[in-house]
């Protein structure tokens, strides 16, 4: 019954009045150039010239368990049967956003057993924020407001979650004014300057005690940090460093937001990474991507009984809500997904597989233009520089990661390009052979455009 363009000329013309995200859409209507995904199965996607590609970005680091798993749609297909469409405002609630919200409840860390439910990052970052407001004005500390992020920073596209994004990509805008300030970016690699790890740790808790100091604790509701920064680059922490800025939180009472939209569900090897990989408790954790992988759009914000019991105290109602928060479908397939990363031990394997990955993707640091190659398990990004030894980078105009992305395509593998930054978050069904084309295919590449 989909009557949908089918040839790629029929699609790209089609395609004419599509806005893309985060693309250079001059360029887009200059070049035409565009990739038609017209089917996916397991880890490899296929496009409009037939050509097998393997997702090496995982749809856009979201596609956990993998392309077509029959569970999931037949899952959301019978929720859909049964129940299309009823929202959870009000006192309304239904089976699927129910037994999800206690599912999450049982995954997620100590007493983060409350959940919000949105329908993408960006939303569930800003509902956070919100939450924390309403949850400061009931405890008569309006002025608790600010919220600290950090420079390198991915929080979502909505105007508080660019806000909360590093700064680069709201300027020109108004960024919220003056509600988000941005310590320093976690990267030992580049930031390091001479110091030892440990020392570079120091030098940031104590820009995270002095900014404090500056804006007054009184008036700083929220720290929020990706475990591992994603879109910023794949940036991995000196090691110890959520440990020391939960502490200083709890010095200062600030609340502590995780990010988990890209770290949770199996892509670190667990269901949560706040934890388990980082030995934190934090006060919220939001999550979206992995949660339904992708096969309906989804977010958890999920926070501590004693926020919930804040907000949830006399005085008035919690003004928020988005109509489709936990829609459904949308809560079905979150619970189909779960049941199969639990069934097949997704996340465990994921542990082996990913660090597989990992290794070979590491192998590629003895080409001359790799400067880095950093992340863990299934998120891993690789720096090219001009120069490994001074670090220098490659003229932008040169568009080098590009370059490497287009050669990898027309080998078979689909890498983001992220400046002179290649992405690469696969799905988690990844098996040894398709990794080390994956090393492959990147290794020919990168020698090409050399
Ligand atoms: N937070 C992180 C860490 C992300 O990587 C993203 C998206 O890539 C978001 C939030 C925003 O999620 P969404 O695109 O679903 O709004």
């Amino acid at each position: 019954t989909l009557d949908l363009p089918r040839t790629t000329d029929e699609i790209l013309t089609t395609d004419l009045h599509l806005v893309q995200s985060f693309a250079d859409l001059n360029a887009l209507k200059q070049s035409g150039a565009r990739t038609a995904i017209v089917a996916a199965e397991g880890a490899m996607v296929r496009d409009s010239d037939g050509n097998e590609l393997i997702d090496g970005i995982g749809g856009l680091w979201c596609v956990n368990v993998g392309h077509g798993r029959r569970e999931i749609i037949e899952a959301i297909t019978e929720q859909l049967q049964t129940l299309d469409f009823y929202s959870t405002f009000y006192s309304f609630t239904h089976p699927a956003a129910a037994a999800l919200s206690a599912k999450l409840a049982e995954l997620a860390p100590g007493s983060l057993n409350k959940v919000y439910f949105g329908n993408s990052g960006s939303v569930a970052n800003d509902s956070a924020v919100r939450i924390l407001h309403h949850y400061y004005n009931r405890l008569g500390q309006p002025k608790k407001r600010l919220v600290l992020s950090r420079q390198g920073a991915y929080h979502g596209s909505t105007y508080l979650s660019i806000a909360m994004t590093t700064p680069e990509y709201s300027d020109g805008w108004s960024r919220a004014e003056g509600l988000v300030h941005y310590l320093r970016k976690p990267h030992y690699w580049h930031e390091g300057d001479g110091m030892t790890e440990a020392e570079f740790l120091d030098a940031l808790m104590e820009d995270m005690r002095s900014r404090i100091e500056t804006l007054g604790a009184e008036n700083i509701a929220c720290f929020v940090a990706e475990p591992i920064m994603g879109a910023g680059g794949v940036i991995v922490p000196p090691k110890g460093y959520h440990k020391r800025a939960l502490e200083i939180c709890r010095d200062y009472e600030i609340k502590y937001i995780s990010d988990e939209v890209v770290t949770a569900f199996g892509r670190l090897g667990h269901f949560f990474a706040s934890e388990a990989v980082f030995d934190i408790q934090p006060d919220i954790i939001n999550t979206a991507k992995g949660l339904t992988s992708g096969y309906q759009p989804l977010s958890a914000t999920i926070m501590s009984d004693e926020i919930h019991e804040v907000i949830s105290g006399p005085g008035g109602s919690f003004l928020h809500g988005m109509t489709y928060s936990g829609h459904p479908a949308a809560a079905a397939a979150g619970l189909a997904n779960i049941a199969l990363m639990e069934r097949d031990e997704i996340p465990q394997k994921a542990q082996v597989t990913g660090k597989l990955f990992e290794e070979t993707l590491k192998g590629l640091e003895d080409i001359e233009i790799v400067g880095e190659v950093r992340g863990s398990h299934f998120m891993i990004g690789i720096e090219l520089v001009k120069d490994k030894a001074t670090k220098t980078l490659f003229d932008p105009d040169l568009n080098i990661g590009m370059m490497v992305a287009q050669k990898a395509q027309s080998k078979g593998l689909i890498a983001r390009p992220l400046g002179h930054i290649l992405i690469l978050s696969p799905t988690l069904i990844m098996t040894p052979e398709l990794i080390a084309r994956t090393g492959a295919i990147l290794r020919e590449s990168i020698l090409e455009v050399m």
